[in-house]
């Protein structure tokens, strides 16, 4: 790193950079502070706020009055800003650098969709408005419906299910819902590649069928005379992604589509990496009866911690009459929901919740639609497989592709071959790119490559992204091929916390403060 040397180092500090033995009198690191939670910093005894005494009567609640103090942490406005700014800095951030992660597809969220996400007319609807008053936004959903269809040349969707695993679930309850009507109830079973996520054998196990596996090639692919063996007269549907999660197109799904429809069986495509092949080709060509599209993934619109995804279901003919309720459709005083199980929605199975699904993401993924238009959302396809196929031709100087020949489609797949005898594993090598300034990529997954390290770049990232990236995984490679184990082994050195009893925090997460002298014990 260079600087302006009028008065500065031209050198990186040692220090910060990690020198042995160093360690701030505070806690803090650099400029970044300490940051206990929110409850310790603000007691309750204070407020931030000046609230007005309540001017009614405050016996209206009767019995529900509150007898004690809520407890509420009482902080002024710097305060708090400052804690979640804080906080936010402790994590990591697609805003902030390449984020790798194969299969989740992370990509930049332009600020467009954001400032047209929060346009009074869409962000400030309530769900329960009369359609008279929310014919924009029925018109916007209707727009996006019309495109997700067009892109996938598929004849419905339903929009509601708002993440791809609420989509999975959409999709195998209209299978069901279509056996059912045909009397095929018996049909229970489904069939699931080996390297699927783990959603689609949930999603088939908590819709009540049970799972099986389908094994897959030597090149990565559904292994058909497995698939074929597999198929009878009890399978209600097979769940398989293309491109799929080794990063690779199903050469053969058109035969795959053919089968299964063949044995009385629909086909359900996980759809998540469907920006690999958007605008290029269309699933309904090659006989899907189904598909979810994840909006946070193939159309830009943020991740949200469980929160605010979308995931859309474009459905076959002979699925579409089970959609769930509700849709848009135009009436002769403009556009109107079916909400009931009647007339044209009569075969519905339900619904997938409450209301009309995720507007704000909605409008998101429209606004990215529309600002990339049909030959920049091909462009995104060709970008996304471009960068993936760059970084696995620069990454195989020193990593061994798990599947080396050929390209691959928008990820990059490697195992851990290239570790062997180094004393370091995936998950060290992983801790270690973040000492890099880098999130690590998917590690361990799929589970059908040993030490699966996958890598999307997503077609958001420039060449010098791509490189600075790549430079820090061939730097990290070779330390660990010279036997620099223990830059791995101890790896994150330079994060807030260094490694976390994960089990213990996942099988025990504390989620309640509590005061100091409270001695229940709970696991960090
Ligand atoms: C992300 C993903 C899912 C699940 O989607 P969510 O929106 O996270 O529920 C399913 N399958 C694949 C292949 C995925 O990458």
């Amino acid at each position: 790193m260079t600087m302006n040397s009028v008065g500065r180092p031209t050198a990186p500090n040692a220090a910060a950079n990690g020198a042995e033995g160093f360690a701030s009198l505070t806690g803090a690191r650099g400029l970044l502070q300490d940051e206990p939670l929110l409850f310790e910093l603000g007691g309750w005894d204070k407020t931030g706020v000046d609230f007005d005494a309540p001017d009614h009567d405050a016996s209206d609640l009767g019995d529900l009055v509150r007898a004690a103090p809520i407890g509420l942490a009482g902080l002024s406005e710097p305060e708090t800003m400052r804690h979640y700014v804080r906080l936010s800095q402790k994590n990591h951030a697609i805003d902030l650098a390449l984020y790798p992660l194969g299969s989740c597809t992370m990509k930049h969220n332009p600020r467009l969709n954001e400032k047209m996400a929060r346009l009074a007319g869409f962000a400030d609807l309530h769900p329960l408005q009369p359609v008279s008053t929310t014919q924009g936004a029925l018109e916007l959903i209707d727009r996006l419906a019309h495109w997700l269809k067009t892109l996938t040349g598929m004849p419905a969707v339903a929009m509601t299910p708002k993440a791809g695993a609420h989509g999975e679930l959409c999709g195998l309850l209209c299978i069901r819902a279509a056996h059912e009507a045909a009397g095929h109830g018996h049909r229970r079973r489904v069939l699931v590649p080996t390297s699927a996520h783990g959603t689609n054998p949930a999603t088939a196990a908590f819709v009540g069928y049970s799972v099986e596996e389908i094994a897959q090639t030597a090149d990565g692919r559904v292994d058909l005379a497995d698939l074929e063996a597999k198929l009878g007269p009890d399978v209600a549907a097979i769940m398989v992604t293309n491109p799929n999660t080794c990063g690779l197109f199903e050469r053969d799904v058109i035969e795959i589509a053919r089968i299964t429809h063949a044995h009385g069986a629909y086909f359900y495509c996980d759809g998540a990496n469907f920006n690999a092949i958007v605008g290029k080709v269309r699933p309904g060509d090659l006989g899907v009866d189904a598909m979810h599209i994840n909006l946070h993934k193939t159309f830009s619109t943020p991740h949200g911690g469980g929160g605010p995804g979308a995931g859309p279901v474009v459905l076959s003919a002979a699925l579409a009459p089970f959609a769930p309720a509700p849709w848009v459709v135009h009436g002769p005083d403009g556009l109107t929901l079916v909400e009931e199980a009647k007339d044209q929605a009569a075969q519905a199975f339900g619904r997938m919740c409450a209301f009309q699904g995720q507007m704000g993401m909605f409008v998101r993924a429209y606004a990215y639609m529309r600002s990339h238009g049909s030959d920049g959302l091909r462009q995104v396809a060709e970008d996304a497989v471009l960068n993936a196929n760059y970084i696995k031709a620069m990454l195989s100087a020193e990593m061994t592709p798990a599947f080396p020949d050929g390209p691959c489609m928008h990820e990059a797949l490697f195992d851990d071959r290239w570790l062997d005898g180094t004393g370091v594993s995936t998950l060290d090598f992983a801790k270690a790119m973040i000492d890099e300034g880098f999130h690590p990529m998917t590690m361990y997954f799929p589970l059908v490559v040993h030490g699966a390290m996958l890598i999307e770049p997503t077609e958001t990232e420039s060449k010098r992204e791509l490189d600075r990236f790549c430079e820090a995984l061939l730097a990290l490679a070779r330390a660990a091929k010279a036997g620099d184990a223990q830059r791995f082994t101890g790896a994150p050195y330079l994060a807030p916390l260094s490694r976390l009893d994960e089990t213990l925090a996942a099988r025990k997460p504390k989620l309640t403060w509590r005061p100091e002298h409270d001695a229940t014990p709970a696991a960090e």
